[in-house]
């Protein structure tokens, strides 16, 4: 079984096409610059094999729908081609909003798109071009399944009390104002890739997911479910993120109107566009941000001081939550690169049994490790994430 999975963004498509024998990527790609004067694809065949092939192609791509049919021709046609279009069985899409409705991956049919609609609103940045990558793929793909899999989808489980906001309760009702979360399939995807390095069942653990990318988020996962998560309504609630601000006082948007003369639009944009570690220090690039350190930045180090402070907070707040911790799991482009950060992370939390070994979690690797030392009572992991790979397996499930 063949299946192509689709993250389709504003203006980029990320996308790979999966050999469920095995489990191996056959071409992953990137189309970036979607509706720019120029815009670029690059496809690499049986990427970190021997027979690994990059192409690139370099050209204006007016829309997803063109930028997904050039991908689709480099995988069906030509020299490099692998496979035929008719032997992908499953085309599986990135969501990152399903609201309440949609708690569990679905097969599209037809009289979804009401309701499918209904959820842009809840993810203005992301669902509408999520969701139009899967209309590009109906189009190209008659007859073939198209899944889709929301990142809101594991958080579902997360009790009342812990994703209700303390509004008026018709905002809930009406506006279905809540804690919905996000990055739910990477999640998913570390903390059974957790249980399974760990040799225990998932069901019969409970375990702090960090992911921290760009975006980052962090999850409370209570005997293998989850039990609550940092990102809220929309993806800017919780940690310090690369350009989001995370956690602020709700006041700061009437302060800022009433100070500035700001308006809703452009406090909204400075929150999720000019503020967390870019804002704090002008860089959002962790890399970037330790080499100002290096030579005595001191915004960067606040920076980092802020970011890796709101994390270790959310630790111990997710610690009440659990009771019990069995491991923390660091993921995503920071999580599995960066070990300052996950050393200033989890200083100071050696009174509750975490313990980093410093030489461990100072050697680079591209595989999951365990970086705690042999007597913390915690287990600490650094598992990479794959939602590719997730989102595949899920598109496969469901079809089968
Ligand atoms: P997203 O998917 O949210 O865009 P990623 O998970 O790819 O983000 O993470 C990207 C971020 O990871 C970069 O902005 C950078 O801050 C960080 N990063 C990537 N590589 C490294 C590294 N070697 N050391 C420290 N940080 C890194």
């Amino acid at each position: 079984m063949k299946v192509l999975v689709i993250n389709s963004g504003s203006s980029s498509i990320k996308y790979q096409l999966i050999d469920m024998s095995d489990e191996s990527v056959m071409v992953s790609g990137l189309v970036e610059r979607i509706g720019e004067e120029v815009g670029s694809l690059t496809s690499k065949t049986f990427p970190g094999t021997d027979r690994e092939v990059k192409t690139e192609i370099e050209r204006p791509i007016p829309t997803h729908g063109v930028g997904l049919e050039m991908s689709i021709d480099l995988i069906c046609k030509g020299e490099n081609a692998v496979c035929a279009m008719d032997e992908i069985d499953v085309v599986g899409h990135r969501v990152v909003a399903g609201g309440e409705k949609f708690n569990v991956p679905v097969v599209i049919t037809d009289d979804m798109w009401p309701d499918l609609t209904e959820t842009e609103r809840l993810a203005p940045l992301h669902n509408p071009a999520n969701l139009g990558g899967a209309k590009d793929a109906i189009k190209l793909f008659p007859g073939v399944p198209q899944v889709l899999v929301f990142d809101t989808a594991f958080h579902q489980t997360i009790p009342p009390h812990a994703f209700m906001y303390a509004l008026p309760y018709e905002y809930y009702e009406e506006d279905h104002i809540r804690r919905y979360g996000a990055h739910g399939t990477s999640h998913k995807y570390v903390a059974n890739e957790c249980a399974r390095l760990m040799g225990k069942p998932v069901e019969e653990m409970n375990i702090i997911t960090i992911h921290m990318g760009n975006g980052a988020s962090m999850s409370a996962v209570k005997n293998g479910l989850c039990a609550d998560t940092s990102m809220g309504l929309t993806p800017l609630e919780g940690l310090v993120m690369g350009t989001r601000s995370g956690d602020v006082d709700p006041a700061v948007h009437n302060y800022l109107a009433v100070n500035r003369g700001l308006d809703i639009a452009a406090i909204d944009n400075i929150l999720h566009k000019e503020s967390g570690l870019k804002g704090l220090c002008g860089m959002n690039d962790m890399r970037d941000i330790h080499a100002a350190v290096e030579k005595g930045d001191e915004r960067a180090k606040l920076a980092l001081d802020v970011q890796t402070y709101r994390t270790r907070k959310y630790i111990g707040s997710y610690m009440a939550v659990l009771g019990r911790v069995d491991a923390v799991v660091f993921t995503a482009g920071i999580g599995e690169n960066d070990d300052i950060v996950r050393a200033k992370t989890i200083e100071g939390l050696e009174p509750f049994g975490m313990k980093i070994d410093p030489e461990v979690n100072g050697t680079r690797s591209k595989e999951a490790r365990l970086i705690s030392t042999a007597d913390s009572a915690v287990a600490i992991w650094v598992i990479p994430t794959n939602e590719e790979l997730a989102i595949a397996r899920e598109a496969m499930a469901l079809v089968k």
